[in-house]
């Protein structure tokens, strides 16, 4: 899961506002309850692990709040993706000590992959955070908290081979009450070498399938009407039984969620180029419900780039795969990338092979950075970050112009066409307009009218930028 957090895509205002900012733990009834206030920084795999964090310490009788004042347990729940993301985090931890000076009873602790990254000495460099834990040990957050309260500094950054917390029923955080997440799996075993997520997430492991079925029916029946099911590598998840035999496919995990309901929309995230298949695309293809977008990363578009990266690809192999998306289900079909540029020894020519292979594909939009080199990683270890930052910049620069010049064309493809949306609430610059995304994953705009958060609309596309369709509601899908 390359994506979701630090990234270029070509968003309108109203997205701009959402990004990098963290998501913050929302008020829940409980008075005389302890207060816990949860940030949470990254992809959407560390927003549905808070939510697990808010679950397992509700039953120790803690209630969220909104407000880090009212506090006694301040969790920060952070990504380790960049050296940025790390270093908001820092200055976070400068703000919060404020908040927690002369008040014995308030505890911080980091989660997430900075704390599995960093483990102990995050302890000795932040001298304000009282408790570290890692993303497979947040059952153990009850007994931590214990030795915290008794002035000891606490740590678990145990990785599991098990843990999917498939039994743990997420408390729903910072909700639309339409759309959400369900992680089906953790960890990853692709070695990509830029990337840290393999040694703070650990070992892949595929959640049990009745789990996520149960938790996409519960959320269905509270009124939610779209989920996302999330993965580092979604196209490897597979549940074996105990003769190690395969019980279920990813296409088949896929096919079971989108039976619950024909009013419940699928989406997924993420998908790998090497492990996509066509079985998955069919079942896309048989479902009207699962959306027909894939988030299919790239990275780069010359294969001695992507073998450095240990990819497992070759740029031929990318392209096989498009093809294939395409002849299946057709060029309407949404396809977003991310692309590092300035990997270790890219050359000019590399960099014009990932700009040929936008050409070529020509997304509806990409998440984009330049290489930041992640202390422990293969490529941090064997290679020499040897583009310079100007360097990363410019081709970050051209990546980001092509990436506004496609989405804008590919946006322009919906004009005076009706797409079904699913209204997720009013769009932030009035209330006067509700906004909801298509089938593609596309962000729509469209007068309020009598339609409300919920709703499948159609919706007539007349007016379009690069990031955005604004139209008009032509009449309420019934359901
Ligand atoms: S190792 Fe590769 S596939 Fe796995 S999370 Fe990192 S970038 Fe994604």
């Amino acid at each position: 899961m390359e994506r979701l957090s630090g990234e270029l895509k070509i968003l309108s205002k109203e997205e701009k506002e959402g990004i990098d900012e963290a998501r913050v733990s929302r008020d829940e009834e409980g008075d005389g309850k302890r207060k816990l206030y949860i940030e949470s920084y990254g992809c959407q795999m560390n927003f549905a692990d808070s939510e697990i964090v808010a679950s397992i310490l509700k039953k120790e009788g803690f209630v969220t709040t909104s407000d880090k004042n009212q506090a006694e347990l301040i969790l920060l729940n952070t990504c380790s993706i960049r050296d940025n993301a790390e270093q908001k985090v820092r200055q976070r931890l400068r703000i919060l000590n404020a908040t927690k000076k002369g008040k014995s009873n308030v505890k911080i602790g980091v989660l997430g992959c900075m704390a599995e990254r960093l483990k102990t000495q995050l302890l000795e460099e932040e001298k304000m955070v009282d408790m570290v834990v890692g993303p497979d040990a947040y059952r153990d957050l009850p007994n931590l908290i214990n030795e915290v309260e008794t002035g000891q500094k606490a740590v678990n950054v145990f990785l599991s081979r098990e843990e999917t917390y498939a039994d743990i029923t997420p408390v729903k955080l910072d909700t639309n009450g339409v759309t959400a997440f369900i992680s089906i799996m953790r960890g990853c075993d692709n070695m990509c070498s830029f990337c840290v997520v393999p040694y703070t997430r650990g070992r892949e492991r595929s959640r049990e399938p009745q789990t996520i079925i149960n938790e996409a029916k519960e959320l269905f029946n509270k009124g939610y009407k779209e989920v996302t099911l999330l993965g580092q590598n979604v196209d490897s998840y597979k549940w074996k039984n105990s003769q190690g035999e395969i019980e279920m496919t990813f296409a088949q995990l896929l096919a079971s969620v989108a039976e619950i309901d024909p009013n419940l929309r699928v989406r997924f995230s993420t998908s790998h180029p090497k492990d996509i298949t066509d079985e998955v695309l069919y079942t896309i293809k048989k479902y009207e419900n699962i959306c027909s977008y894939i988030h299919l990363p790239a990275q780069s578009g010359s294969s001695r780039i992507l073998e450095l990266m240990n990819r497992t690809y070759t740029r031929e192999w990318y392209i096989n795969k498009i093809d294939r998306i395409r002849e299946i289900l057709g060029d309407d079909c949404g396809i977003s990338h991310d692309m590092i540029t300035g990997f270790c020894t890219e050359t000019e020519e590399d960099h014009k092979e990932t700009l040929s292979l936008m050409d070529y594909v020509r997304y509806d939009y990409g998440y984009t950075f330049y290489y930041s080199e992640r202390p422990g990683t293969p490529a941090a270890k064997k290679l020499e970050d040897d583009v310079d930052l100007e360097t990363k910049k410019r081709r970050l620069d051209e990546v980001i112009q092509k990436q506004r010049q496609h989405s804008l064309e590919r946006n322009r493809r919906s004009l005076n066409k009706v797409v079904k949306v699913l209204v997720e609430g009013f769009s932030k610059r009035s209330e006067d307009f509700l906004q909801g995304r298509s089938d593609q994953n596309k962000v729509v705009i469209f007068p309020k009218e009598n339609y409300r958060k919920g709703d499948y609309v159609l919706v007539r596309i007349d007016e379009c930028n690069a990031a955005t369709l604004k139209g008009i509601a032509v009449e309420k899908e019934l359901v």
